[in-house]
């Protein structure tokens, strides 16, 4: 099931402390968020997942991260200081600011006004000042997207791992653009995280490895919940490529607002490395590259058969980690009828995404013993390493088992007279809500069993 509109989701992102607007108590900041206590584990427990199936499942991708702030002509060799630009427009009558490829009719949506500028190219790169005289002389980006020092870390991988092509460099961080119309919770915002791989191959190869990721990508998002008849992997149209790519597929998702772009999976040819790379004339390089006369570092890897150099292509799997939470967000969430008055929302995540793992509850919290055991149980499950587990100290045993059911935790134990008679507590699982008695002492096996 998924929630019937954004508004479900942005109320119980807030209700439950996944996703706040940023700066709330001053009146927040436009494209911001913040990802308050059940979030941060949530966003964590997917990173983990992509790491864990590009970097630690594989033995062909190493990890990287980078700085956020670039230097300038990092930016200009990628093309992005001439070229990532969206097209803005002024709404003449009411002053608002529109991206002028997003306008129905090209009417303000504000006050449905048709006199609009001509649109302009918007620079989306924030730029900050490096050191402590702001003149100007000395600036930085943030980062756009970010790849780009992967390709300028290309050759200390390689040195300092001794990789051949094909091979990969994953990278999980902040990026940061200036949206012109942030909106859709947290779909289009300013600040945001992506999970970038850079998958270096051989030019001839390139469209292979293209489509071998492409599917990749797809089944993963499978893994982690997402109903596949609700992904569409989309060519995307020659005039609309990026000025580095040769063919893109975009997965695109059945997002609450509209089917948008998820992930982007580029074949970038030897654009970047080709860019960056020093000595240009003496690579064979295939793509339109901008001219360098800065690069200190060559980037070509050696075709051992041919005893020649070249510049190796590139496949860019491209992932939002926020894009990614919601699109999770959504198809776990799930409004069951439990009678003819009844409902509870439930958010069916893969056990492995919840934020809490087991929450143990004493069901009389003034009992010592009953207490003492419930400690005891959560030390003993926190230290299997399988992450957040809780103690849940307050509230009536209803109220505790609506919370876990709507932050999505997989399993409930509940500790009571009898645990201190015959060591057995009671588990109440999230989906059956079907409980029954498990002994202490197989417990950590039955809760281990949740994440296989
Ligand atoms: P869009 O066309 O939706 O603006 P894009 O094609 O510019 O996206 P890419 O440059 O391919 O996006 O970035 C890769 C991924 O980063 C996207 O698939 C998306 O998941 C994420 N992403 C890009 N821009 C944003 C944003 N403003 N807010 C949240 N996530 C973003």
């Amino acid at each position: 099931m998924t929630a019937s509109s954004m508004e479900e989701l942005v109320s119980l992102c807030k209700r439950r402390g996944f996703i706040f607007q940023s700066n709330d108590i001053y009146g927040g900041i436009k494209g911001l968020y913040d990802y308050g206590p059940m979030g941060v584990e949530l966003k964590n427990n997917l990173k983990q997942a992509w790491w864990k199936s590009m970097v630690y499942e594989r033995d062909d991708i190493e990890g990287l991260d980078a700085s956020i702030l670039s230097a300038p002509v990092v930016l200009k060799q990628s093309g992005h200081e001439d070229t990532f630009t969206d097209p803005l427009v002024d709404c003449k009558n009411c002053k608002s600011r529109w991206r002028a490829d997003q306008l129905i009719k090209n009417t303000c949506p504000e006050c449905k006004s048709d006199n609009l500028t001509e649109p302009r190219p918007f620079n989306l790169m924030f730029k900050t000042a490096i050191g402590p005289v702001d003149d100007g002389s000395s600036f930085a980006y943030l980062r756009p997207e970010t790849c780009q020092q992967i390709f300028t870390n290309f050759k200390n991988i390689i040195d300092s791992t001794s990789r051949t092509v094909p091979f990969g460099i994953a990278q999980i961080g902040k990026a940061f653009r200036n949206e012109i119309t942030p909106r859709n919770f947290i779909f289009r915002v300013r600040e945001f995280e992506q999970m970038e791989l850079e998958f270096f191959v051989k030019p001839g190869s390139d469209e292979e490895w293209h489509k071998y990721w492409v599917d990749k990508r797809i089944d993963w998002w499978e893994s982690q919940g997402v109903n596949k008849g609700n992904l569409h992997a989309v060519e995307v149209d020659k005039i609309e490529l990026s000025h580095y790519s040769k063919a893109t597929v975009d997965i695109m998702y059945e997002f609450p607002h509209g089917k948008e772009e998820l992930e982007g999976i580029a074949n970038r040819t030897d654009f970047d490395l080709g860019s960056h790379t020093k000595n240009q004339k003496d690579f064979n390089i295939n793509s339109d590259v901008k001219k360098n006369e800065h690069s200190t570092t060559k980037l070509g890897v050696q075709n051992l058969e041919e005893k020649t150099s070249y510049i190796p292509y590139v496949i860019e799997p491209s992932a939002g980690v926020d894009r990614g939470l919601l699109a999770i967000l959504n198809e776990a969430y799930t409004v069951e009828t439990l009678d003819k008055a009844n409902t509870r929302t439930v958010l069916k995540l893969k056990p492995h995404l919840s934020p809490i793992k087991a929450a143990v509850i004493p069901l009389k919290k003034n009992n010592e013993q009953i207490v003492a055991k419930a400690k005891a149980i959560k030390n003993e499950l926190q230290n299997l390493g399988m992450g957040r587990v809780i103690l849940e100290n307050s509230g009536n045993i209803g109220k505790n088992y609506r919370r876990h059911d709507e932050i999505g935790t997989p399993i409930c134990i509940t500790v009571d007279f009898e645990t201190l008679d015959d060591d057995s507590v009671t588990i109440r699982d999230r989906d059956t809500m079907n409980q029954e008695r498990v002994s202490s002492k197989d417990l950590n096996q039955f809760y281990q069993k949740y994440f296989h």
